[in-house]
């Protein structure tokens, strides 16, 4: 089973529909695909939330509701409050990233919850009573508390990251050999000479300066045909330059 599938979001009371949207989308983005929300607001502005989750309606559509948070996070293992402040037993918190490798212990087997409090008054003490662990976003001291659907994000980011799904993309063109460096090379010192770029005594001294730059990263295949296209293209216009200059001179 999908790890990420096993991580249930539940946010206690959320009172803004834009951050119900929000969350939707920052859970889609991170792979997690259940998303509970405890007794629900009569208030709240579902179109609103319907229109900040932007493509990910089907979640939106998906949204369980629970009367209590004991009933939300009755058959999970793991459950992990998030809390912005100090004090009660938020002392032993980790950070996100610290939580995810644990966090994702329990998922390969068992649903695990990450908690989520109100805007206004976050979770209370008998809430939090009920987690596992607790979640502090590390944040500073001028303003500790972040908004609820960039808390979540915080959190699945962390957990999404953990579980090493995502791939990034590589550089696909073969890297290039010492052996086609160094015809570049060649190439080069000429190009410096016909050019006239550089006196014959510094030309050493130059090279090693272009061998610097040039190994500075890694040089591919393609790097290196362009490179060295430039250097024989300019070899050829100092040529018909040359060829000019004699030509005029004989005039
Ligand atoms: N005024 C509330 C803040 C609520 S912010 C309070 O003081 O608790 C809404 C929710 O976002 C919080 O309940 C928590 O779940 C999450 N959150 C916000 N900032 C956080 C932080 N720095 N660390 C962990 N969770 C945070």
């Amino acid at each position: 089973m999908d790890i990420l599938k096993n991580i249930r979001v539940v946010l206690v009371e959320p009172i803004f529909g834009g951050n119900i949207g929000s969350v939707c989308r920052a859970i889609n983005n991170n792979g997690i695909t259940d998303l509970a929300i405890v007794a629900p607001r009569p208030e709240t502005d579902w179109e609103d939330a319907r229109k900040l989750a932007c493509q990910a309606k089907e979640q939106f559509e998906a949204i369980k509701t629970f009367e209590t948070l004991a009933d939300a996070v009755a058959d999970c293992t793991v459950v992990a409050g998030t809390s912005a402040r100090t004090g009660f037993y938020r002392d032993t918190a980790y950070s996100p990233k610290e939580f995810a490798p644990i966090g994702l212990e329990s998922a390969k087997d068992h649903k695990i919850a990450l908690v989520f409090g109100r805007e206004d008054k976050g979770l209370f003490n008998e809430e939090l009573a009920l987690c596992t662990h607790i979640i502090q976003i590390p944040s500073d001291a001028l303003y500790t508390s972040l908004n609820l659907s960039h808390a979540v994000y915080v959190c699945c980011y962390e957990m999404y990251c953990a579980a090493g799904i995502f791939v990034p993309s590589e550089e696909k063109a073969e890297e290039a050999s010492s052996d086609l460096r160094e015809r570049m090379f060649e190439v080069w010192r000429e190009m410096m000479v016909q050019t006239e770029f550089t006196h014959k005594q510094k030309l050493e001294h130059m090279m090693m300066g272009l061998r610097r730059i040039f190994t500075r990263g890694k040089l591919t295949v393609p790097d290196v045909k362009i490179l060295m296209g430039l250097a024989k293209q300019s070899i050829w216009v100092a040529d018909q330059w040359n060829k000019e200059k004699t030509a005029n001179e004989h005039e």
